[in-house]
């Protein structure tokens, strides 16, 4: 946590304080957990303004910083906080705090200039230390155990929310955790949707079934999406199944430190775009997962260009969603690192192994 905050500072620059309230950026920061709360910070001090609820809490968890006991009345104190801290030009999150907010503050603290910040906690959250891609690793251990436990079950029958139920009950099971997201179960042509939300309809034979899922660890969100087929799939599965997965090989084995979010990406797309798929995949590669399951960067033809950094966790997920027949994604979360990339996702995607059967 203490280098987190030197990052940051060394970000001000021309600001004299930041205050951080988008949830993970404080959680990052500070190590506060809580639901509620405001980060102060400048070049000697670092407060944390929170309510009567935590109290406690934010001594336990974030002991870099000060507490300001401020109730609910954040804005009423903030002026004499900033007075303290001798701030005049102060930084505020322009992706996260509400007009309504900023002008309260405005109001109360008209001599502070509020200077608009993008992303300069968020850019530092891209890069993971050790401890947190440990922790990422077990989400994704937890994920695979549960994936395979949850899809053991599956048979004629099943319905796309009992498969949600199970892996819910493995995530419980195997290590007393939740999903990191809603889960998506979606069988035939719902699987032509990419965040379809699942059924009561039994899961029919033969048709692809996209599955994304995730454990929760410590904050940490895990992210994985498989394709199973129940009972044998038809040639269009073996053949789009196959491409999707040279796909995903591709941009596995291409990516390097250094290369941009534009290039990684295109070494999926241009794999489905050479056989005359492009078109139905329409989302980008993937996304940076951390304390939020999508954070910075994502990988899409439509990034900025920003070159991808050792220890970044990303997700690798190319797809291909046909309207009148279904869809086929295949996510593994990855960890770049010098020589390339770490792959941390281990349930089985050869083939073979999606054909769950009958
Ligand atoms: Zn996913
Ligand atoms: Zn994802």
């Amino acid at each position: 946590m203490t280098q987190r905050l030197t990052y940051l500072r060394e970000s001000l620059k021309d600001l004299d304080a930041i205050v951080i309230s988008q949830p993970e950026n404080r959680r990052y920061l500070s190590g506060f957990t809580g639901s509620a709360g405001f980060l102060l910070i400048s070049k000697d001090h670092a407060l944390l303004a929170t309510d009567f609820r935590y109290y406690t809490q934010v001594k336990q968890e974030a002991r870099n910083f000060d507490l300001a006991e401020v109730g609910y009345e954040f804005t009423k104190h903030l002026p004499d906080l900033l007075a303290q801290m001798g701030a005049q030009r102060v930084g505020f999150e322009a992706h996260h705090l509400t007009f309504t907010e900023l002008e309260s503050w405005k109001q109360t603290a008209p001599n502070v200039e509020w200077i608009p910040t993008t992303s300069r906690v968020e850019d530092l959250r891209t890069v993971k230390s050790v401890s947190e891609i440990e922790t990422l690793k077990h989400a994704v251990h937890i994920t695979d155990r549960a994936f395979a436990q949850a899809t053991d079950g599956l048979r004629p029958g099943t319905t796309e929310k009992d498969l949600v139920w199970a892996f819910k009950t493995a995530l419980h099971t195997i290590d007393g955790r939740v999903p990191a997201f809603d889960i998506i179960v979606a069988a035939g042509l719902a699987g032509a949707k990419p965040h379809a939300k699942p059924s009561d309809t039994p899961i029919p034979e033969g048709v692809p079934i996209v599955i994304d899922m995730g454990a929760l660890i410590d904050g940490y969100h895990a992210d994985m999406t498989r394709t199973l087929v129940l009972g044998q799939p038809d040639d269009k599965f073996r053949e789009l199944y196959q491409l999707v997965l040279n796909a995903n090989q591709a941009a596995l084995d291409g990516i390097r430190p250094g290369m941009t979010d534009v290039e990684a990406d295109a070494l999926s797309r241009s794999v489905i775009e050479e056989a005359g798929y492009g078109d139905f995949f329409g989302h980008g590669l993937g996304h940076g997962v951390g304390l939020a399951i999508h954070e910075a960067p994502k990988l899409a033809t439509t990034s900025p260009g920003t070159p991808l950094k050792i220890g970044m966790a990303i997700t690798i997920e190319p797809g291909i969603y046909l309207p009148d027949w279904g869809g086929i994604r295949i996510e593994d979360l990855i960890i770049v690192r010098e020589a390339g990339v770490e792959v941390l996702t281990q349930t089985p995607k050869d083939l073979e192994a999606q054909i769950i059967p009958v």
